[in-house]
């Protein structure tokens, strides 16, 4: 079969040319990476954890009319997508301190803010993803006023949707990153949803223990990270089939004579 022609390798998916216009093929890899991949591994399974959960998240934002990329799964790997013009802006809504605000504000992790905090970073690996304001989105042109009102009412809507999904399998929303792209439709710009929510890119807490189950085990040595995000795939209902059959697979026995 004639591979896929790639036309673009980021840090945790690889995209394909899609089957029809306007469609793309993410591949999930293994790779992890943290501190604009100055951190570098490869965790077995965490590509097809990752897909999996962002499959059964977008596919849970559609039903409530939150419009994303999603088109279908394809297989354990890798996913249907469709093909937008992505806006360059990381936008993060964070409702308990950690991470990169902690550090700005000398901020202890797990204060609960008053209300939820919409931030945007530009997004470019040379320059770190700095963090901007919308007068630097319109400014510089990546997004008018009335896309960025678009952007910030749908992330408010994930959010909470998401803490309330979350909260109901015993997790909390601590934050999370989502980005945006425009698609044309009825000689329409639409702005969508568009990358993935997983627990790459969102922080999730045990509710009772507090036990990290995403991404910070690997950007602070932990330990267990496949393992974390086994155990979100598992309280969402979707342990991926593979990993299922690890566990219930048949034993070989050593012989003892
Ligand atoms: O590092 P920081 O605290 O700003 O991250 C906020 C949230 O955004 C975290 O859930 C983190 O996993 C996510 N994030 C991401 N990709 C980035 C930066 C942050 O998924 N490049």
């Amino acid at each position: 079969m004639a591979r896929r022609r790639q036309l673009y390798e980021g840090k945790a998916k690889t995209l394909y040319e899609g089957p029809e216009q306007g469609t793309l093929v993410a591949y999930f890899k293994d790779d992890a990476t943290a501190f604009n991949a100055e951190k570098h591994d490869v965790l077995d399974g965490k590509g097809v954890l990752n897909n999996r959960i962002s499959e059964h998240i977008m596919l849970s934002l559609t039903k409530i009319g939150i419009p994303n990329h999603f088109i279908r799964r394809l297989n354990m790997r890798e996913q249907l997508i469709r093909e937008v013009e992505i806006i360059p802006v990381e936008v993060v809504v964070r409702n308990i301190a950690a991470g990169s605000l902690c550090k700005r504000l000398g901020l202890e992790e797990g204060l609960q803010l008053q209300r939820s905090i919409v931030e945007f970073y530009y997004k470019s690996d040379e320059l770190g993803d700095p963090m901007i304001s919308e007068e630097h989105i319109t400014a510089f042109g990546w997004a008018n006023p009335a896309e960025i009102d678009e952007i910030m009412s749908m992330a408010l809507r994930v959010n909470d949707f998401l803490m309330g999904l979350f909260a109901g399998i015993g997790i909390r929303l601590v934050d999370f990153k989502i980005e945006f792209g425009r698609v044309l439709e009825d000689d329409v710009m639409r702005i969508i949803l568009a990358d993935e929510i997983s627990p790459d890119s969102c922080r999730f807490w045990d509710i009772s223990s507090n036990e990290k189950l995403d991404k910070d085990r690997f950007r602070k040595d932990m330990g267990g990270v496949v393992e974390a995000y086994q155990e979100v795939a598992k309280r969402l209902g979707i342990m991926p089939e593979a990993t299922q059959q690890k566990r219930t697979g048949p034993v070989l026995v050593s012989d003892q004579s």
